[in-house]
């Protein structure tokens, strides 16, 4: 190695070991930090506290008398822990987590300080808008952005070794009402699901139904490097990801990390992000190796999706920042490293309520799993019809790198639901199972049906889509991403198909069909309709892309140049509007934004491997030449001759970088394009072919030019020197 990467080699082998601390119990640290329910119920009169359980429970909005019984608690209690400020916490459009900070200060008249928090100022603040991505539906000149408590979400503390304050989690919109943000249709989402289910429900002849809420666990895929080898990669450190590094002797396949024990000082870095998380009431519950060298995984209990999605954002930001205090850089990008396993983000999603449960959850009665197949069906449904719009949802730039390659769902969306449950739903649409119409006995084959157990042994890694015992589960979400936009996309599809459900179960049951014949043929119709997105083989296959594409008429969107105009088709844009969920200009302002996302990312991209090819890579290649060349002369004086092959290859590939760099700088040039549609196609094939082409030339070099001159750290100390 160079003389820097041996200096940061020695550096991490010489660290030392984390010091033990005392270990707190959990039950002493669990959401010590939140102001959850349990802490309003002691702080709030009985009313007040009513009232916010049920805002909290339907997600009504909050009267405008609680909400200031509920500030004047709020600041009480962040201000016993030690907050001076408090910060309404939102998501714009981006994937990141944005906050506006206030101070709880106000001085009266004769200069004494007070502090002060008042209902209106906890459910209405009022951020500068104006530098947040909102494609064009705001002009800056109005550009007044309000935030707004969502109470369903509860405020919880944020501390700094000399602070603390008080976060509010909010929705962002303009001021004409407009969603900006991620929150507002994930809330609509779930209202619009909500009121399908319940119309479904009631038809199944159920009486009590209770709100339902969609449920999520969000499992976090990500890779640690030490940051003396990380800050020596400005690609790591700008992009997230290496634009270049050769493949090490050694990868990922003895599968020894996978199945390995956690080193020491991740496991320690583990346990410090998790205690941080208790605290903010958030369930960690799992960790483990992933496959790659350097990868890993943590997952929180499963908790109601828009709790879960703001705990998702929680997790990014703690992993991140405990890793900096480890002496760790964390990497929540797609594929940090090209030829190993990328990270993605499973999305275990279900829906469900206190009086039916999981509707999901095939469970142990025939009345339940009745519920259960017609929810499952709903679901087939939806992906058959919005399989683009899954697609589109997770379409980024750095997604793309992920998706299709081999060791990730394809961006065909498909529906796995194990051998068991396929046989069942083939049964019913293949008319295998009768039903007789009386309203009374079931035959012999519905009622193997309907006590069927789900086999959880069951899995299938190579499917974007695919139902885990009593949820599904998506696969295909990027690392780096928000959950929002997947979770929206979930429960809006489910929603549609449930009113869909809803008017042909109430058309079956008054021609007089008995409820179980009627759940049959709806789940027969959905299948003959939709069953084509149900899929159980091997997705990463070459036969699967072809015929999911020419027998099956499934949509294959390899990129998100692709994926992202989906926003704009007709049928997504009437779904989104029949659900109240976003209206056309939301969702067009989202497509420019996301769309304008991906252009950006790729020219960052670019501009980045320019520069490290010009000013790192090519000079090092030089270098190296020119101490070849000097050797030759030298010895060719002294009548010696080497073999003089590893200069020309130099050259060859010296050459090639420098030329698919240049060409990449005159393709950053093009800017007339017809529209956005066009600009993102540009990205997704001629600037990514041209970065491929550097890289291709530069990871050559890499493997000629002497270790000792080589100016970037390796893909073998980066993922192996821990
Ligand atoms: P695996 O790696 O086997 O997929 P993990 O234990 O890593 O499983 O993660 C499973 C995730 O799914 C957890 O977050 C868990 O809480 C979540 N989960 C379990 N049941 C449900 C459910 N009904 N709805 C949503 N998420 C669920
Ligand atoms: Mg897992």
């Amino acid at each position: 190695a160079n003389e820097v990467r041996s200096q940061a080699i020695t550096e991490v082998l010489n660290r030392s070991g984390a010091e033990s601390t005392e270990i707190t119990p959990l039950s002493e640290i669990w959401a010590t930090d939140v102001f959850d329910l349990a802490k309003m119920e002691e702080a709030l009169s009985k009313n007040a506290f009513k009232a916010v359980k049920k805002t909290v429970r339907t997600g009504e909005p909050l009267d405008k008398a609680t909400a200031d019984i509920v500030a004047a608690a709020m600041k009480d209690w962040a201000m016993g822990k030690g907050a001076h400020f408090f910060s309404h916490v939102f998501y714009p459009l981006t994937n990141i987590t944005a906050e506006k900070h206030d101070g709880f200060i106000v001085t009266n008249s004769d200069g004494k300080a007070i502090t002060e928090f008042t209902g209106s100022l906890l459910i209405k603040g009022e951020p500068d808008g104006s530098s947040f991505p909102n494609g064009s539906l705001r002009m800056t000149n109005a550009a007044r952005g309000y935030t707004a408590w969502d109470p369903t979400s509860p405020a919880y503390i944020k501390h700094t070794p000399n602070g603390a304050t008080l976060m509010i989690p909010s929705v962002f919109m303009s001021w004409t009402g407009e969603s900006l943000d991620k929150k507002i249709p994930l809330l609509r989402s779930n209202a619009a699901m909500d009121a399908a289910a319940r119309r479904v429900l009631a038809l199944m002849g159920e009486k009590e139904i209770a709100p339902l809420n969609s449920t999520v666990g969000p499992e976090q895929e990500y890779f640690l490097v030490d940051k003396h080898f990380a800050t020596q990669r400005p690609d790591l450190l700008l992009a997230g990801r290496t634009l270049f590094g050769a493949a090490p002797a050694k990868g990922q396949e003895f599968d020894d990390h996978y199945f390995g024990a956690i080193p020491e000082r991740v496991q320690v870095f583990m346990q410090a992000a998790e205690e941080k998380l208790y605290r903010l009431g958030i369930p960690a519950k799992t960790h483990h190796n992933e496959v790659a060298p350097g990868q890993f995984e943590i997952a929180p209990y499963h908790e109601a999706a828009n709790v879960a999605a703001d705990h998702q954002q929680i997790v990014m930001t703690t992993l991140k920042a405990t890793a900096e205090e480890h002496g760790f850089v964390c990497l929540l990008h797609e594929k940090p490293f090209a030829g190993l396993n990328g990270s993605g983000k499973h999305v275990n999603w279900s829906v469900g309520n206190e009086t039916q449960g999981n509707l999901l959850d095939p469970g142990t009665s025939p009345e339940q799993n009745l519920n259960f197949l017609i929810f499952c069906a709903a679901v087939i449904r939806g992906v058959h019809r919005f399989g683009p719009l899954l697609r589109a949802v997770i379409a980024t730039a750095s997604n793309d790198h992920r998706l299709g390659a081999n060791e990730a769902p394809p961006a065909i969306l498909s529906v796995y639901l194990g051998d068991q449950l396929e046989g069942v739903f083939n049964d019913i649409k293949d008319g295998k199972v009768s039903v007789s119409t009386d309203g009374g006995e079931m035959d012999l084959g519905l009622s193997q049906i309907l006590n069927f157990k789900r086999d959880p042994g069951d899995r299938n890694r190579t499917s974007p889509f695919a139902f885990t015992g009593n949820r599904f589960e998506f696969r295909a979400v990027g690392s780096s991403q928000s959950i929002s936009g997947p979770i929206i996309a979930m429960n809006t599809i489910l929603a549609d198909s449930l009113n869909w459900v809803a008017e042909t179960l109430e058309a079956r049951l008054n021609e007089g069909l008995a409820q179980p014949a009627a759940v049959a043929a709806v789940v027969k119709e959905i299948m003959e309709l939709h069953g084509s997105a149900v899929f159980g083989g091997d997705g990463y296959s070459e036969e699967w892309h072809k015929a999911a594409v020419e027998e099956r008429g499934l949509r294959n969107l390899p990129t998100s140049a692709d994926a992202l105009p989906v926003f704009t088709e007709p049928a997504v844009v009437e779904l989104f509007e029949s659900t109240g969920v976003l209206s056309a200009v939301e969702l067009n302002s989202r497509y420019e934004v996301y769309a304008e996302q991906y252009i950006n990312s790729v020219n960052v991209e670019a501009k980045l491997v320019i520069d490290m090819a010009k000013t790192v890579i090519y000079p090092a290649a030089l270098r190296y030449a020119a101490d070849l060349a000097n050797t030759y002369t030298v010895a060719a004086d002294l009548g010696a001759s080497f073999d003089t092959t590893t200069v020309k290859e130099i050259a060859d590939n010296a050459n090639a970088l420098l030329a698919a760099a240049n060409k990449l700088a005159e393709a950053l040039e093009v800017h007339d394009f017809a529209d956005v549609q066009a600009h993102m196609q540009h990205s997704a094939t001629v600037i990514r072919s041209l970065m491929d082409e550097a890289r291709l030339a530069a990871d050559t070099l890499e493997t000629i030019v002497d270790d000792a001159a080589w100016p970037l750290p390796k893909y073998s100390e980066m993922l192996f020197i821990k």
